[in-house]
């Protein structure tokens, strides 16, 4: 690994952090603000290590969570259809799993909007969901999902415990790879799971991130990027074990790992082979990270040519999906208002407001149908197939979409 750093240490076993990679300066990816915040606004050094003793890659600094998972988070889980399919299939799967019990319970660790509890409470079965973000955790409640505003630890997960009995099952999607205390996280379980209980959460996969370079992964709330190896060992530390592995589409390519107390029961044969895979592929070798991180530079450098010349020849170019990924492609890449003109985004609580650290103007989807540009560049990559569809007018009438995830093309 190229950049030694001196005292850092893997968050989860204390083994010695390789940087490989440096994103340079970035803000918090979903702090969108008015031109008067611009001045104050926070920036931290966004850069990724990989740790020598269990491979868990993860962020070399921690932003606090106060500062992220704030009372006007303004991340949606149920803002697109394709999501909400995946989580109503999620909790049906729940609920006909052999582990759920005559009167199951179901936790979800992050619940946001309510999307995947809310089909758990149609179901009429008992749930609950973490959620420190009030603003999200109140669109769950009118929806009928039992929430609590707090963080998922020891003492919250005990309390739970003590009211309600054990849970048959807790869930988290999008979320644990955000929580750097990871231990603090597999002692809460182990205080609320039941004995033959199962612990099930997904997250984008370092795998996917490395086979397509989508670098835009990487940004202040994803702190780790898991692979079914790192995960298994994380579990074991904490006595737990992985039994099984799920590839999943959404997100841009994520795994679904599923964790039982020791011993309660099988692994699936899915484990060791997805291991055993990542072992081929040497998925966190000093070489494999390398090459991933001249990669990243080779996107970078590809997309500001791209649009520095479409700049010259006086095309327009707006971009599509201020997305919290978004962050980390402006800011790294260096694209201002110059480059990309505005981005519109349908989120209500960011339009008006400018991206963060980029400071791109952020405007509803109308402006994009009433004055089509030339070019799009899409952020919202992994939702690429609903929103080319939605916009086929765009196409139509001549625009192009940007893409650069694996690599930068026009279609
Ligand atoms: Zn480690």
């Amino acid at each position: 690994m190229t950049t030694p750093v001196g005292e850092t240490t893997c968050r989860v076993c204390r083994g010695p952090l390789g940087e490989f990679l440096d994103l340079g300066r970035q803000p918090l990816s979903d702090r969108f603000l008015t031109e008067r915040e611009i001045p104050g606004e926070f920036f931290y050094r966004l850069a990724v290590g990989a740790c020598a003793s269990c491979g868990m890659v993860q962020l070399m600094e921690e932003v606090p969570r106060e500062l992220m998972f704030r009372e006007d988070y303004p991340y949606h889980s149920s803002g697109s259809s394709v999501m909400r399919e995946h989580f109503a299939r999620t909790a049906h799967g729940f609920l006909e799993s052999a582990y759920a019990g005559p009167d199951p319970f179901v936790v979800e660790i992050g619940s946001n909007d309510g999307v995947m509890l809310g089909a758990v409470r149609d179901a009429g079965v008992r749930h609950l969901g973490f959620e420190p973000s009030g603003k999200v955790a109140e669109v769950a409640r009118r929806r009928g999902v039992r929430v609590r505003t707090d963080f998922f630890e020891e003492p919250t997960a005990s309390e739970v415990r003590a009211a309600e009995g054990p849970a048959d099952v807790i869930y988290a999607a999008n979320t644990i790879c955000h929580i750097p205390y990871l231990e603090s996280i597999f002692r809460g379980v182990d205080a609320l799971l039941a004995p033959g209980g199962r612990f099930v959460f997904e997250d984008p996969y370092w795998g996917d991130i490395v086979e397509k370079t989508s670098f835009d992964q990487i940004y202040d709330e994803h702190f780790y990027f898991f692979t079914a190896s790192s995960v298994r060992a994380a579990a074991e530390r904490f006595g737990f074990e992985l039994v099984d592995v799920e590839r999943l589409s959404v997100h841009g390519g994520e795994l679904r790992y599923t964790i039982a107390r020791r011993g309660a029961a099988t692994p699936a044969a899915a484990v060791a082979e997805t291991v055993e895979r990542e072992r081929a592929r040497g998925l966190t070798t000093p070489d494999t990270l390398r090459r991933f991180a001249a990669d990243v530079e080779r996107v970078r450098d590809d997309l500001t040519a791209l649009l520095r010349r479409l700049r010259e020849e006086g095309r327009r170019v707006v971009a599509y999906g201020a997305t919290a990924k978004s962050a980390t492609v402006t800011n790294f890449c260096g694209l201002d208002s110059g480059l990309v003109e505005w981005v519109c985004d349908t989120t209500p609580q960011k339009q008006g407001l400018l991206t963060p650290g980029a400071h791109l103007p952020v405007v509803p989807p109308e402006r994009f149908s009433t004055s089509y540009p030339d070019y799009a560049l899409l952020f919202a990559w992994n939702h690429a197939e609903e929103i080319m569809a939605k916009e086929q007018e765009f196409r139509d009438a001549g625009g192009r979409w940007i893409l650069y995830v694996p690599d930068v093309r026009v279609v």
